[in-house]
C-alpha cells in the first residue's frame, strides 16, 4: 500500500454512495426505531426484566445503559441507506447492529461469533442493542454490516483474501524510552506539506472509511460541539499525538507456497524458512516501535487530534496508518483532513504536540492556516535559529502561559 493511498492525501473524489434517494426510500428495516422510540423500548424492557427478577444487578450494567441510552445514532441510518440497494428481504436496522458492536467493544468482547452467543444469554445486551430478546441477528448479519460500513463487495473481498506479501521479522534494534524511529525518508514531511498546500481547496478523500468518518463527525463531534464540550469553535485548540494499536492477527502469516515444510540442514531437520510470499489475515498490519511501551507492536499507528481547551479532551479526528509511520508524517495529514472535514464552522487556532513534530514543514503548514504551533524543540534537530521557526514554545513563554490559563 503506497503512502498516498494509505494516507489519502490525493485528489480522488470521495466515495459517494451511488444510489439515488428514490431507490433507497423504500427500505424497511427490521427493528427500525428512531432514537426516542429506542429509549422507550429500553425503559419498558428493562423494567419488565427487573420485575421478572431477570436482572441480577442493574448497577453493574449502569454505565453501558447510560451511554447507549444517550447516544443518538440516527444519522448513521441515513448515511448507510444508499448501501441498501433493492434488498430482497427485510434487512436488520443498521443502527441496532452498530450499537450492538459498540456494546460488544465496551464489554471487551472481540469475537462476533461469541458476541452472538452472549446476546442470546444476556437479555440486557440484546435490549441495549435494540433487539427483541427472542429475535436476534446471526453472525453473518454482523459481517455483512461490516462490509457495508467499508463499501466492501464480494469481488474486493476475494481479491483481499488472495493477496500475499513477504514475511518480515520483528526488528532487532531496540530504542530508548520515548525515542521514536525516524521517518524512513527524511524529506517526506516537506513533500506532504507541499502537496497539502497545493490541494488545499480540493475535497478530502477518506477512502473506504468515508462513512465511518462522516458518522464520527455528524454523530460525535458535532454533537459535542453543540453541547459546548469542545470549547470555542472559532478558536479551537487541538492537541495531536500518535499511539500504536496491536492487531489480533498473527505476524507470521501462512505459507502458501509448494516448498517443503522442513529441510535437512547440517544433518538436522529444521523448519524451511523460504522467502516466498505468505498470506496474512491482517494484510496491512506491520511492525512499529512503540516508544511509550518500549516494545515493537505488530499492528497500526493511530493518530488522534483532541480538543485541548475542553476539560474532557474529546477526540476531534483520528487517522489509522501503517505501524511504522512517524507522528510527524501523520500530523500534517490529520491537520489537513480535520480542517477540511469539519468545515468553516471550526477554526483550528492552536496546535499542541510533542517534540517529534518539531520540523519546519509542519510550522509552515500551520502558519499557512493561521494556526499557532506549541511544539517543544527537538534537541536532536539542527538549525533551530537559522531556519527562523515560527513560534515554538521555548521562544514564546507568554503565549504558553496564556494558553495554560485557557486550559
Ligand atoms: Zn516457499
Amino acid at each position: 500500500m503506497s503512502l498516498a493511498h494509505e494516507l489519502t492525501i490525493d485528489n480522488r473524489a470521495a466515495l459517494a454512495p451511488p444510489a439515488s434517494s428514490s431507490q433507497v426510500a423504500t427500505v424497511q428495516f427490521k427493528n427500525h426505531m428512531p432514537h426516542d422510540q429506542f429509549q422507550e423500548f429500553v425503559k419498558k424492557q428493562l423494567i419488565k426484566l427487573f420485575f421478572a427478577k431477570e436482572i441480577i444487578s442493574i448497577v453493574r450494567l449502569a454505565p453501558f445503559i447510560a451511554r447507549l441510552f444517550l447516544l443518538n445514532l440516527d444519522p448513521l441510518r441515513e448515511l448507510l441507506l444508499p448501501t441498501y440497494r433493492q434488498p430482497n428481504h427485510q434487512p436488520t436496522d443498521p443502527v441496532a447492529l452498530f450499537r450492538s458492536l459498540l456494546l460488544m467493544t465496551m464489554v471487551k468482547e472481540t469475537s462476533i461469533t461469541k458476541w452472538v452467543e452472549r446476546l442470546k444469554d444476556n437479555k440486557v445486551y440484546a435490549i441495549l442493542s435494540g433487539f427483541e430478546p427472542g429475535d436476534l441477528p446471526g453472525v453473518g448479519t454482523f459481517y455483512d454490516f461490516l462490509d457495508r460500513l467499508v463499501f466492501a463487495d464480494r469481488e474486493e473481498k476475494r481479491r483481499q483474501r488472495n493477496r500475499r506479501k513477504k514475511f518480515r521479522r520483528k526488528p532487532a534494534k531496540r530504542l530508548k524510552k520515548n525515542e521514536k524511529l525516524p521517518p524512513k525518508h527524511p524529506d517526506i514531511v516537506n513533500k506532504i506539506v507541499k502537496r497539502i498546500l497545493k490541494n488545499r481547496h480540493q475535497a478530502p478523500y477518506l477512502g473506504k472509511y468515508d462513512i465511518l468518518y462522516q458518522f464520527f463527525i455528524y454523530c460525535i463531534v458535532q454533537h459535542s460541539a453543540q453541547l459546548g464540550l469542545l470549547g470555542d469553535l472559532q478558536d479551537l485548540i487541538v492537541s495531536g499525538d500518535g499511539t500504536h494499536v496491536r492487531t489480533g492477527a498473527s505476524s507470521y502469516g501462512r505459507k502458501v507456497c509448494a516448498c517443503p515444510k522442513f529441510i535437512i540442514r547440517d544433518g538436522k531437520k529444521v523448519f524451511n524458512q523460504c522467502g516466498c510470499a505468505r498470506k496474512f489475515s491482517d494484510f496491512h498490519a506491520a511492525w512499529g516501535w512503540d516508544s511509550y511501551r518500549e516494545q515493537y507492536i505488530f499492528g497500526y499507528a493511530f493518530y488522534e487530534l483532541t480538543a485541548a481547551a475542553s476539560p474532557f479532551d474529546l477526540p476531534i479526528f483520528f487517522l489509522q496508518a501503517q505501524a511504522q509511520r512517524h507522528d510527524s508524517v501523520l500530523a500534517p495529514i490529520a491537520f489537513d483532513l480535520t480542517r477540511k472535514r469539519l468545515g468553516e464552522q471550526y477554526h483550528l487556532t492552536k496546535f499542541l504536540a510533542d517534540s517529534a513534530h518539531d520540523n519546519l514543514a509542519t510550522y509552515k503548514l500551520l502558519h499557512e492556516f493561521s494556526c499557532e504551533p506549541f511544539i517543544p524543540l527537538n534537541e536532536k534537530n539542527k538549525g533551530h535559529l537559522s531556519e527562523g521557526k515560527l513560534a515554538p514554545v521555548h521562544k514564546n513563554p507568554t503565549r504558553l502561559a496564556a494558553l495554560a490559563r485557557h486550559l
